[in-house]
């Protein structure tokens, strides 16, 4: 309706994509748990950001995304708070083995720093965090990935090397996140990205987040994705 384009027009936010939710004003609108949103005024997130006001709103709804905006811009958030409510809504949470949530990034910095994102709002749940990246032993990370967790961020190529020494299952992720989508195709990346979607149930959720969206992203964006909403933030894109 009118209303909610105004207030879209407003936050400089474009969407396409068909059914898209609408844009939510308060953490409050999100229906998170009371434990969820203890966590979020700990961290002194008053109200969301911009981009976090259309995407949370359409990740919680199930829908895939293609979320554009700048560095800064506070994407962390709009994909780890639904990965949360996504993993607590497993039915048998302690049954199987494996990531629920995947998260790759393009650098061992970015991973770091997701994971520290992450760790803040799952650890009122228990709910366990591996970081895999390159530069650091890969036997430490192989025990810790054997030791179990529920969320795995990592960089491609690790991600690939420990999967090919078994150290993790793909049989329970059902939530893929592709961060900085741009930079990982700019680092030589996209066969990875590539053997580990395709190591993925296709009836996963898929979100892909781009600070800048060239012709290669996009080809993959339309392959990986089922019915995206496109959420763009600003100028960017
Ligand atoms: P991006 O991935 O878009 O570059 P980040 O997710 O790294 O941005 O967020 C940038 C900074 O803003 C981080 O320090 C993060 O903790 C903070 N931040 C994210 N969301 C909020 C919010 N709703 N309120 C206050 N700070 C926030
Ligand atoms: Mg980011």
């Amino acid at each position: 309706d009118q209303e909610v384009v105004e207030y879209r027009k407003s936050l400089a936010i474009r969407v396409s994509g068909f059914d898209v939710p609408k844009p939510i004003k308060l953490f409050e609108d999100c229906g998170f748990s009371t434990a969820l949103m203890g966590a979020i005024t700990k961290h002194a997130y008053e109200k969301p950001t911009t981009i976090q006001c259309q995407a949370l709103p359409v990740v919680l709804s199930g829908r895939d995304i293609i979320g554009i905006a700048k560095t800064g811009s506070g994407k962390t958030a709009s994909f780890v708070l639904p990965m949360i409510v996504h993993i607590m809504d497993q039915p048998e949470l302690d049954k199987g083995e494996g990531p629920i949530g995947v998260i790759c990034a393009p650098t061992r910095e970015l991973a770091h720093q997701i994971y520290l994102e992450a760790k803040k709002f799952a650890k009122p749940y228990g709910i366990r965090v591996a970081a895999v990246y390159g530069g650091v032993s890969k036997l430490d990370q192989f025990k810790e990935l054997k030791a179990g967790c529920e969320i795995v961020v990592a960089t491609p190529g690790r991600l690939i090397d420990l999967l090919k020494m078994k150290a993790l299952t793909m049989f329970r992720a059902t939530y893929l996140v592709l961060d900085e989508a741009d930079r990982m195709f700019d680092l030589g990346f996209e066969p990875q990205i590539r053997s580990i979607v395709g190591q993925i149930r296709p009836d996963r959720q898929t979100l892909l987040f781009s600070a800048t969206m060239p012709y290669k992203v996009e080809r993959l964006a339309r392959e990986i994705l089922s019915d995206p909403i496109r959420v763009t933030v600003g100028e960017v894109g």
